[in-house]
């Protein structure tokens, strides 16, 4: 019955809450129209129109979204008008249209086709690009229907009930219109997830929006993946107050913007940006980060047909370490494989009926000299122009860490005899597979820091894929053995005496943030807008309070006592 408050849980895509009236959006559904088609040569000359116009839609969508996502996000667009542009897609869509079939059956038809192929792939990289087949597809059938883009942007403010949203869909969301985003379809780690917090938008998935109605009232909780229909007052004011303690914190954020990070009662903390690419580090410096905690090195690999070259890499660290001004950088070695392939090099990994188990990151690079020993030149060059951190992703056991350093020590003494000059830096690793947890005091004594990979390491320790949202539901990062893992490590660190830190995405989790600070870890590495957040929250609480809400979460029987811990101790910091 209209009216009465119906509740309905979802699963939590991006964080925050919105209230506002429902805005739905049913677009006309994506099915063939059968028949022949009256003239091959007007399905052809109308395909080719939606096709360039789609074209341009799409690069002007890249430059207006690179300021609100940041250039790596706003790729997408053109990656999607590469897809279009291949001729298994647009010669395929020709060849049905030439045979008879509409316009928009033909593009129907290869779309399905493609992404069919794509979804049956054992690679999760891969099979996450089903989806961008299935964006495009959808963009040229409503262009050819002569409909163009969603009006996803339509003016006032609202929370958009819709079926689903491509990744390239999200990208043009305006946050001043759409307060929030209810969706039936989309996984919590899926690309779309990713642009959604980047713009601040609440979002929740998994819902069936079919009852509501437009203009309803309407409450999207992205934290809890809870919407609620026509909420009643006491639950309106309750959002409310969430609301105003939000928008309250938000507005205190300038100020803390110098200030150093550090707990209530002076504990100092590290907190640095995630880059993936050197322009990126003045991003950090302008959320108050004091560092880099981890450079994605990879992604200087990708969307490219060959290796970059020793001097684009060198170029490429120095640029990074020379914007952080002295101040530490975390650099990554090649983290290729799993959910970063890098197509041409393929042919060196095989195929692999587990990507996230096979050939990938440091076992790659140990496999491959030449590509290793690039990259190790290229980072010792640039070690005179800042304080540079070397970091190797998905060590499992000593003797890589081992082997690294003998190649090092091999890269070093070559450039010494070209005239290279080199300065001293650290090497650590990662902990992001469960046996380097569980060996940690042994890795410690020979690594110069530890940094925990907790994307990573929550998918190897619960055995749930980070890409595939069916089991979304199952990836818990507040697990009781995932806490565990990282008590273990601090021990190991602090008995070692060397550097601790995370650079996963929990280390941009508020919820999390006691666990960190109340095990020893001292620096935490996140997305540079996550920054001011995780400032705040660090200055209201004190240590032996984030130790003893660490301590209590991981000696939980389950996941769900122990984010029951975890929630109740966020609430309980915020109501001071
Ligand atoms: C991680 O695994 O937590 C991590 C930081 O590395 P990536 O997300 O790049 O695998
Ligand atoms: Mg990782």
């Amino acid at each position: 019955m209209d009216g009465e408050e119906k509740r309905f849980q979802g699963v939590p895509i991006s964080a925050g809450v919105a209230i506002a009236p429902v805005r739905r959006i049913v677009s006309s559904p994506f099915l063939p129209r059968g028949g022949e088609a009256r003239s091959a040569a007007d399905e052809l000359a109308l395909f080719e129109r939606a096709f360039q116009a789609v074209i341009d839609r799409l690069g002007e969508m890249e430059k207006e979204s690179e300021r609100s996502i940041g250039k790596e996000k706003a790729s997408i667009f053109g990656a999607h008008a590469m897809m279009l542009a291949d001729p298994m897609f647009k010669g395929g869509v020709t060849e049905l249209i030439r045979n008879g079939r509409w316009a928009c059956d033909a593009i129907y038809e290869k779309t399905m086709e493609i992404r069919g192929l794509f979804s049956s792939l054992p690679d999760p990289y891969l099979r996450e690009r089903a989806a961008d087949v299935d964006d495009i597809g959808r963009r040229l059938f409503r262009e050819v229907k002569g409909e163009g883009d969603l009006d996803l942007n339509a003016p006032g403010r609202y929370i958009l009930v819709t079926d689903e949203i491509a990744p390239s869909e999200a990208a043009t969301l305006s946050p001043e219109r759409v307060a929030g985003l209810i969706t039936r379809a989309g996984g919590a780690t899926s690309h779309y997830a990713i642009i959604l917090s980047a713009l601040e938008i609440p979002a929740v998935s998994g819902i069936d929006g079919g009852i509501f109605r437009d203009g309803a009232n309407a409450v999207c909780d992205g934290q809890k993946g809870m919407a609620v229909l026509d909420p009643v007052p006491a639950t309106v004011g309750h959002y409310e107050r969430k609301l105003s303690a939000f928008f309250k914190e938000k507005e205190g954020l300038k100020d803390l913007r110098d200030k150093a990070a550090m707990t209530k009662d002076g504990l100092p903390v590290e907190l640095w940006g995630n880059i993936a690419s050197p322009d990126e580090a003045a991003g950090v410096l302008s959320q108050g980060g004091t560092g880099v905690g981890l450079f994605r090195t990879e992604y200087l690999f990708m969307n490219r047909d060959a290796p970059p070259s020793e001097e684009e890499q060198y170029l490429a660290y120095k640029s990074a370490l020379e914007n952080m001004k002295d101040r530490p950088a975390v650099i990554r070695t090649l983290d290729a494989g799993g959910d970063k392939q890098v197509p041409y090099l393929a042919e060196l990994v095989g195929s692999e009926a587990n990507p996230f188990l096979g050939l990938r990151a440091i076992r790659l690079c140990l496999q491959n000299e030449p590509l290793f020993s690039t990259q190790l030149r290229a980072l010792l060059r640039a070690s005179s122009h800042g304080d540079l951190r070397i970091m190797l992703p998905m060590i499992s056991d000593v003797s890589q860490i081992r082997q690294v350093r003998e190649r090092l020590e091999k890269s070093r003494l070559s450039l010494a005899e070209e005239g290279v000059v080199t300065r001293p830096y650290r090497l650590g690793i990662m902990i992001e597979i469960p046996s380097a947890a569980i060996m940690s005091s042994e890795l410690a004594r020979e690594a110069d820091f530890f940094s925990v990979g907790t994307n990573d390491l929550v998918q190897y320790t619960l055995a749930v894929d980070r890409l595939n949202s069916m089991v979304s539901s199952l990836y818990e990062p507040w697990h009781p053995a995932v806490l565990r893992l990282l008590k273990m490590t601090a021990e190991s660190a602090s008995a070692a005496g060397i550097e601790l830190g995370v650079c996963g995405e929990m280390a941009g989790d508020p919820l999390m943030l006691p666990v960190f600070i109340g095990f020893g870890f001292r620096e935490l590495s996140m997305s540079p807008a996550k920054l001011p957040w995780i400032k705040s929250r660090l200055s209201r609480m004190t240590e032996a309070w984030a130790k003893d809400v660490a301590f209590s979460a991981a000696a939980c029987a389950g996941a769900s006592e122990a984010r029951h811990v975890l929630e109740t101790s966020a609430e309980e910091l915020m109501a001071y």
